[in-house]
This record gives structure tokens, C-alpha cells and sequence, in this order.
């Protein structure tokens, strides 16, 4: 059979450990045999990374702005230990960071919803993708400890040393006490609503935000401001076009509402709200290995992704020679939604075809209790079989052959 042609380049970002090693068998096994893949890569592998002063991380994420689409494999950010265990140059930086700041981009989770593993509230048939905010608030804070007997005071002033603001904070009197300055731009907020706005029409389906604007009346309010003023001027005939809706509450109340729903939306929270509940809502749908990511730029760069890290104590296993059974799902669907993306914005519906074939294949192949340790431990199949990281793509494989 003639392989399926691709047009652009999908830029291909390499990474670390196990996943690097997933990363080689799902393109022998999985996409070579059947697609003349056609990627610009960039090797974002420590070694490489420390070779090039982080060069290569920066050059990946220009490459995406460029094109339009990544697919990246798991990255080690490196600590004090790598630092030895690899004898770098530096302490580079999180190449996720690094490409989230150059993309200006919100990240996207989704699970992927596979009969056998229940989410743990029942309700949720379809995946719930929660978009963080990934800017401001309290992850770029100043805080003080603050003794009796002082009053502390909210003080803004301009480049010309003018006082445009002063508010009283609190009068600590005869206690002790504690403050915290935090802020947002509306540059960041908007770059955020305009992310999630394009992903909701991209993946069809409605969006939900939520903040505390009855409390927070000017800082929480400005993100409900900007997000309605976007809407209306730039996106509400595109949603009813496409027939989804935008949904605005209070965060108390949207959670109540994420608790009682089946699934199916986008939930876009500010940064705390998404650091918490995107670790909720991972962990009632299942497994890390099944867990997708993506990163949105406002003017709409896609880099997909999977949410789990690179699997360290599985690689060390595996360099003793020992079998792992790691969970290449998320990976594997990192490649199909790149594929898928570029099929459509190249027009090439075959591409598109297939990248849906194979996420069916692997599905597929979980449904028929074919499955890796992680799902094993927790399928409620009665029927299944834990296989190996090699032997869970290769059936994935003969599947999509067939
Ligand atoms: P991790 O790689 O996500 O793994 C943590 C544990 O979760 C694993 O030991 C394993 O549990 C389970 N797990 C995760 N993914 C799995 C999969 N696909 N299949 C089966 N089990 C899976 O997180 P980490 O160990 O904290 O971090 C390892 C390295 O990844 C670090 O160097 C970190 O910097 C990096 N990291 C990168 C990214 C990224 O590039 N986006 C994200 C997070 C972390 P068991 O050991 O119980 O089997
Ligand atoms: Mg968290």
C-alpha cells in the first residue's frame, strides 16, 4: 500500500528516558510503515539540550510558530541531581516553560476515556478538558510577614512618581499578621480567553469560566470583563455557528456543576483554580499514561503532548535489562493530534483518517484487554492481559494493519 504524503513539516521535538524510547517505537511501528512522515526535528534530549546552551528548545518553539504544529516527547527539567547525573553546563530551565513563553500559550489536559478504567465519579462518560491559566496571580506574588503595631497599605505610582493609588490593606494593631501583593495584565488574560475560545471551536465543545467576581469585584471581575468583550466582538457568531456555548459562573458553583456533569466542555481557570482542579479531575479519570496535553497559542500554534513526565524509575529498570510495561497511550496520542491537525490545515483528509484510525486501534486494543501495568491494576475487564512497552505497541500495530 502507497504511504499516506504530508505537505509540511510537523516539527518533532524528542525528549528523555522511557518516553524517548516510546517515542522511537511508535514511529518505527506505528506511523513510518504507514505515513511518509515528514518532520523537522529537534532533538530536546538533555545531552542535546546541554550541548547547544538550551538553543535547541528556543529553535523548537520558533519552528512551531513557524508551521503551526509540534508534537513533543516528555523532557527531564533538570534539578541538582541531574545536574551530576548528566554533568551539565547550568541548571536549565523547564523546556516546557521555555516554550509555553515564547508560544504565549494556555496547556489543555484531557483524558482519554476507554471502556474498563471508570472515572471515580460515575457520571463523567466524556472527558472534561481543563485549560489552566498558566500566568500571574499568586505564582508570581510578594508576600510579608507583617509585626503588631503596622499598617500596610496598597500603593500605586506611575513612571512619574506620581501616587495614582493608595488604599489601607489592613491596620495590624496588636497582632501579628501576613500580606500578599499579586497581579495580572489584561495582555496575559487575554491571550488566555483568546486560547481557550479557539480551542473550544476547534474541538467543538462549549466552554465554561469561572472566578470569584462577587468577592474579588475589580481583580476577579476584569477577567470575567475581558473574557465577555472577547466573546462578543470576536467569537460569538463562531460559537453559534458551530453551535457550542460559553458559560460564564462562579467558581464555587461551577465546581458544584463539573461534580453533577457527564463531561463533554472546557473548563478555562485561573491559575490556582487549574493547578488544583486539573490534579482532580487527572486523578478521577484514571491513569497519568492516559492523559493528553496540549498547548495553544492565541494566534493558534498547537503543540501536543503528553501530561505525564518521563518516566524515570521505569527507564532505570529498563537499563538494567529488566521488562517495563510503561503506558505509551498519551504519546501515541500526541501523535495523532498532531497528524490530525496538520491533515486538516493541509487539507489532506487522508492524513486526518488515519490519525483517527490509530487512536481507535489503541483503544481498541485496551478494550480488548490488551493493556499495560497501570491500567492492568485498575481495569475492571474480566478479561485481560498485562503486556510489555514493546509488545502493548506492536498490537496496537497489527490492528491498524488489519
Ligand atoms: P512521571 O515521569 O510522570 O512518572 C511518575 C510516575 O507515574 C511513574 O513512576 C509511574 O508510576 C507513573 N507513570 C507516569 N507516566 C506513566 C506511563 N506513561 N505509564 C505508566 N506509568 C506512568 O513523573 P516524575 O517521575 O515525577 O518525573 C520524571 C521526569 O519527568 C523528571 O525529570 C521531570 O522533570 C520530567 N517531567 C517532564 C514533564 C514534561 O516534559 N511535560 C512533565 C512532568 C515531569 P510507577 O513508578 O508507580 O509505575
Ligand atoms: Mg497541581
Amino acid at each position: 500500500m502507497a504511504k499516506i504524503q504530508m505537505t509540511t513539516p510537523l516539527v518533532e521535538m524528542d525528549g528523555d528516558e522511557m518516553t524517548r524510547i516510546i517515542w522511537q517505537l511508535i514511529k518505527d511501528e506505528l506511523i513510518s510503515p504507514f505515513v511518509d512522515l515528514k518532520s523537522e526535528y529537534y532533538d530536546l534530549g538533555l545531552e542535546h539540550r546541554d550541548a547547544t546552551n538550551d538553543q535547541v528548545t528556543v529553535d523548537s518553539a520558533e519552528a512551531t510558530k513557524k508551521y503551526g504544529v509540534a508534537v513533543k516527547c516528555a523532557t527531564i527539567t533538570p534539578n541538582a541531581q541531574r545536574m551530576t547525573e548528566y554533568t551539565l553546563k547550568e541548571m536549565w530551565k523547564s523546556p516546557n516553560g521555555t516554550i509555553r513563553a515564547i508560544l504565549d500559550g494556555t496547556v489543555f489536559r484531557a483524558p482519554i476515556i476507554v471502556k474498563g478504567i471508570e472515572p471515580l465519579v460515575p457520571g463523567w462518560t466524556k472527558p472534561i478538558t481543563i485549560a489552566r491559566h498558566a500566568y500571574g496571580d499568586m505564582y508570581r506574588n510578594t508576600e510579608l510577614k507583617i509585626e503588631p503595631n503596622t499598617k500596610v497599605e496598597l500603593v500605586a505610582t506611575d513612571n512619574n512618581n506620581n501616587n495614582v493609588a493608595k488604599m489601607l490593606i489592613h491596620d495590624f494593631g496588636d497582632t501579628a499578621g501576613i500580606v500578599q501583593g499579586i497581579h495580572n495584565t489584561d495582555k496575559s488574560i487575554g491571550s488566555f480567553a483568546r486560547s481557550c475560545f479557539n480551542y473550544a471551536l476547534d474541538t467543538k465543545q462549549d466552554l465554561w469560566f469561572a472566578t470569584k467576581d462577587t468577592i474579588s469585584k475589580t481583580y476577579d471581575h476584569r477577567f470575567k470583563d475581558i473574557y465577555e468583550e472577547i466573546y462578543e466582538s470576536e467569537y460569538k457568531s463562531k460559537f453559534d455557528g458551530a453551535g457550542i456555548e460559553y458559560f460564564y459562573t462562579l467558581i464555587d458553583d461551577a465546581v458544584a456543576r463539573v461534580m453533577r456533569s457527564d463531561g463533554g466542555y472546557i473548563w478555562a481557570c485561573k491559575n490556582y483554580d487549574g493547578d488544583v482542579m486539573s490534579d482532580m479531575v487527572a486523578a478521577a479519570f484514571g491513569s497519568l499514561g492516559m492523559m493528553t496535553s496540549v498547548l495553544v497559542s492565541p494566534d493558534g500554534a498547537f503543540e501536543y503532548e503528553a501530561a505525564h513526565g518521563t518516566v524515570t524509575r521505569h527507564y532505570y529498570k529498563h537499563l538494567k535489562g529488566e521488562e517495563t510495561s510503561t503506558n505509551s497511550v498519551a504519546t501515541i496520542f500526541a501523535w495523532t493530534g498532531g497528524l490530525k491537525k496538520r491533515g486538516e490545515l493541509d487539507r489532506l483528509p487522508e492524513l486526518s483518517a488515519f490519525a483517527e484510525k490509530l487512536e481507535q486501534a489503541t483503544v481498541d486494543t485496551i478494550e480488548s484487554g490488551v493493556m499495560t501495568g497501570d491500567l492492568y491494576s485498575i481495569s475492571s475487564l474480566g478479561q485481560k492481559k498485562k503486556v510489555n512497552t514493546q509488545d502493548f505497541i506492536k498490537e496496537i500495530a497489527s490492528r491498524v494493519k488489519a
